[in-house]
């Protein structure tokens, strides 16, 4: 048999790294609470052409695609969006609005794999479904800085921008859907002498292309000024205007909230998404030139899938990078609980020592036996080197006494202690 590994582009979590993402599991799950979104657990699996639909190009060429046995296309969810809306579509079609819905789980992209990019990576993910209005923009950026605040991280920066700015240009311009998209993409990339030139090829007015190279350039965290600026520079694009007009609302309802998020305006912004209609927005901190999570405003996705026209906003964290993050950031995540060692002083004791971690159990301690056959002395060097809180050697002298030793692996520190005061001791660590 070879050695096996992992796939290409797939990890595993040994035990530090899985602590840490139930860590921020735990806080994704109560920013969920906090807001009133409420979770949904959709299949990993959907069928290739929902999760196609709108995807984008660059998104769509890194699907896991395969047939399953009975030859339909599939493919493994590359993000929540899709089935969430598919869901909002169809099941929950007639549910009040407005719906807010929470996921979390492992989404696949066949990309390129380096530090913080994976082929199997973690998002926690939120919907707001039913709203168009801008208080609900606001919404998810807020709950996004209350998770990133949660997690312990510092100095992140809130990118924002808004695709009904080019898109209300490309369209007076008369500029079709798909070379939209295409122009979209590589301005995504950040690529805008290549998407100024196709714009060109696809004969807009020379007007429009003077205007599309200074918006690429408007960007700052004077925020309010910097919409100014987007609002001079649009003119006479009446679509373009609104669109503006819409992030100066939502902007404006964060710094009234008193939400002290650090944001930069960003008029050139673009997503890969191509189901975008409205503000977009990503967050990054200083160490990581790649987004820990990013979203916005998809107000035709529903009814693309069938539904009832439904506006609607949301946001993808990426929790892998959430994590690389907090680590570079040396960020101290909560300490295990107090952790025990229950050790039998000889053979015949085995059953006193599981019984006395049943006790623990029962009381909600966690606590593990010495199964491996060692002495007292062995045992007790293995705790330690797992940075266990106590240890408790069950003896038959003390048994006789209806006690046991237990011992502060920290403090090296021992004292007999009677079993029915067991409980309250570790509790109020009185040894
Ligand atoms: P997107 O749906 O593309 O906006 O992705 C949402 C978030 O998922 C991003 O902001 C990243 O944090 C994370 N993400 C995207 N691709 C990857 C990847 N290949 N590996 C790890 N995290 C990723």
């Amino acid at each position: 048999m070879p050695a096996f590994k992992t796939v290409r582009g797939m990890r595993d979590f040994l035990p530090e790294e899985a602590n840490m993402l139930k860590f921020i599991e735990n806080k994704a799950r109560r920013v969920a609470e906090l807001y009133g979104y409420k979770e949904v657990v959709t299949p990993v699996v959907e069928s290739y052409e929902l999760l196609a639909a709108k995807a984008g190009e660059e998104v769509r060429s890194r699907m896991f695609v395969f047939k399953d046995l009975g030859g339909r296309d599939i493919a493994l969810r590359p993000e929540f969006t899709a089935s969430v809306a598919r869901l909002v579509a169809t099941t929950l079609r007639t549910e009040p609005k407005p719906l807010r819905l929470f996921s979390f789980g492992t989404v696949y992209r066949y990309d390129e794999p380096q530090k913080g990019r994976y082929r199997e990576f973690w998002q926690s993910n939120y919907e707001l479904m039913g709203s168009n209005k801008p208080e609900g923009d606001a919404e998810i950026l807020m709950l996004t800085d209350s998770l990133m605040e949660a997690s312990g991280l510092k100095k992140y920066v809130f990118k924002v921008g808004h695709v009904g700015v080019l898109r209300g240009i490309f369209v007076q311009e008369g500029l079709e859907d798909t070379v939209q998209n295409v122009v979209m993409q590589r301005m995504d990339k950040k690529e805008y002498e290549v998407a100024l030139k196709m714009v060109r090829d696809a004969g807009v007015s020379e007007n429009c292309v003077n205007i599309l190279q200074k918006l690429v350039k408007i960007k700052g965290s004077e925020i309010f000024e910097i919409v100014e600026k987007m609002k001079t520079v649009v003119k006479g694009y009446d679509k373009a205007v609104s669109a503006v007009e819409n992030l100066n609302a939502i902007l404006k309802l964060i710094v009234e909230s008193g939400c002290k998020m650090d944001v930069v305006v960003d008029a050139g912004f673009a997503r890969g998404l191509e189901y975008y209609t409205g503000m977009i927005f990503e967050v990054y901190v200083p160490e990581f030139d790649i987004a820990l999570g990013g979203g916005g405003r998809y107000d035709q996705l529903i009814e693309l899938f069938g539904g009832e026209p439904t506006p609607a906003v949301g946001v993808a964290h990426g929790i892998d990078r959430i994590m690389l993050a907090l680590q570079m950031q040396k960020a101290e995540i909560e300490t295990r609980e107090k952790s025990v060692m229950v050790i039998p002083i000889k053979e015949e004791l085995k059953g006193e020592a599981l019984k006395v971690s049943r006790l623990l159990r029962e009381a909600d301690i966690p606590a593990e036996v010495e199964v491996m056959g060692r002495k007292v002395t062995a045992a007790l060097e293995d705790a330690n080197r797992r940075r266990m809180s106590y240890a408790i050697i069950v003896g038959e002298k003390e048994l006789k006494e209806n006690a046991v030793a237990i011992r502060n692996l920290a403090k090296r520190e021992q004292k007999i202690v009677k079993i029915e005061k067991l409980v309250e001791t570790i509790k109020g660590q009185n040894v």
